[in-house]
């Protein structure tokens, strides 16, 4: 008899922020926020230009350090941990503006991704040749440089060099920024499938909401430094209320 399948999306906390406050100079930009997203949950982060969605991906991959509170990944604090020990334990972020490295080909940056935690190169091949199978034109591309691709392009393979390494949260900040509709709903598709295939925990700032909720469990709006909704993903798109007033539509 063949074991159990387990669940994708648990009801664990895998990742959570505690009593977090974060800002530059002057006022918090987020002031005493609790959130838990757990584990296989694609969860979408929403808010208006400034709302501090970046900050609080930047506070969690550990590139902006808090005034208060803690960042916990399955139990661990990781407030005092570095960027790259952050990686090491399976956190990964893809930032804004889909950068890749122009002048290597788009497998030498694949390789480049899986470096970090896939120590031989037999794997690391074997790793780049799984992620072709979802990542399609990226296949195709496979020895174009980074320099060569479309915009398009580049966010697929800003988002493939972070899936290579296998982490367990995925940080993506505004994936769909100046991209046509239809590569967007590519990207949201692969998204999708990938979390739900894997298993990944996913937390995707965008100010495309209507993208982000149609491949999203949760939707978490911000507004005025806190979360002023934490609800499914259907819900948040069926509030007309909620999106005229943080949203903008
Ligand atoms: P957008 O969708 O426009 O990227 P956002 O929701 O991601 O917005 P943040 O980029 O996190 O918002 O910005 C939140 C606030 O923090 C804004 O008022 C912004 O001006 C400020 N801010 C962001 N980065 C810095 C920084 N490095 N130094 C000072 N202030 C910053």
């Amino acid at each position: 008899m063949s074991a159990p399948t387990e669940p994708v999306t648990t009801t664990r906390t895998l990742l959570a922020v505690e009593g977090l406050t974060i800002g530059y100079s002057g006022a918090p930009v987020i002031e005493d926020m609790d959130l838990t997203i757990p584990g296989g949950a694609v969860v979408a982060l929403l808010g208006a230009n400034g709302a501090g969605k970046t900050t609080l991906l930047r506070t969690v991959s550990g590139l902006v350090t808090p005034r208060a509170g803690r960042v916990v990944l399955d139990g661990v604090d990781l407030t005092a941990l570095s960027v790259e020990d952050r990686v090491r334990r399976g956190l990964a972020q893809v930032p804004e503006g889909r950068s890749v490295v122009a002048e290597l080909s788009v497998e030498e940056n694949l390789h480049l991704g899986a470096l970090w935690k896939i120590p031989g190169r037999k794997e690391r091949r074997a790793a780049v040749a799984e992620l072709y199978e979802t990542f399609e034109p990226l296949a195709r591309r496979r020895r174009s440089l980074g320099h060569q691709l479309s915009g398009g392009e580049r966010q697929m393979l800003a988002l493939a060099r972070a899936l290579v390494a296998r982490p367990r949260v995925l940080l993506l900040d505004e994936p769909s920024l100046g991209l046509a509709p239809r590569v967007v709903a590519q990207l949201m598709e692969i998204l999708r499938e990938t979390a739900q295939r894997t298993g990944l925990t996913v937390l995707l700032a965008e100010q495309n909401v209507t993208s982000a909720l149609s491949i999203a469990d949760r939707g978490v709006v911000l507004g005025l430094g806190e979360i002023v909704a934490d609800a499914p993903a259907a819900d948040i798109a069926a509030d007309p209320a909620l999106r005229h007033a943080y949203l903008g539509f």
